[in-house]
């Protein structure tokens, strides 16, 4: 998709620093750290919402957030974590390609906002 910046990631074109990826997604630092550790999981393929992914990309869904989150909280020494979707523009998403925050979270830590 031309000018969505979540396609230019993926296809290289915007490079990042990625946290893990397997065939269909990849994962990377938010731009706007909300707290510590704030990252994305991006479908490889440009879909609009969760409600564009297909079920049979679900597995491969799940395995780039675990793995993500596993990482993270390794890595911000966080005892949990938050994962949120904006899905249309009247629930706050802004860049029209899925992607699902991460939130690594310490007790007494920062409340992130990201709706
Ligand atoms: P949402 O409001 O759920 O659509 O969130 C979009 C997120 O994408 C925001 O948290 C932005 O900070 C993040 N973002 C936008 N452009 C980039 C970029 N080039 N690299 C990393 N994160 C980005
Ligand atoms: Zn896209």
């Amino acid at each position: 998709m031309e000018d969505c910046v979540f396609c230019k990631i993926t296809n290289g074109e915007i490079p990042v620093k990625i946290i893990y990826e397997n065939d269909n997604f990849v994962s990377f630092p938010d731009a706007n750290q909300q707290i510590d550790g704030h990252s994305l999981v991006v479908s490889k393929k440009h879909f609009a919402t969760v409600l564009d992914i297909p079920n049979t990309l679900g597995g491969e869904l799940l395995d780039c957030i675990k793995n993500t989150t596993l990482k993270l909280m390794a890595e911000y020494k966080s005892e949990g974590f938050n994962i949120v979707s904006n899905n249309f523009e009247s629930a706050g998403q802004v860049v029209g390609h899925v992607h699902f925050h991460i939130l690594p979270r310490k007790k007494g830590g920062k409340v992130p906002r990201v709706y």
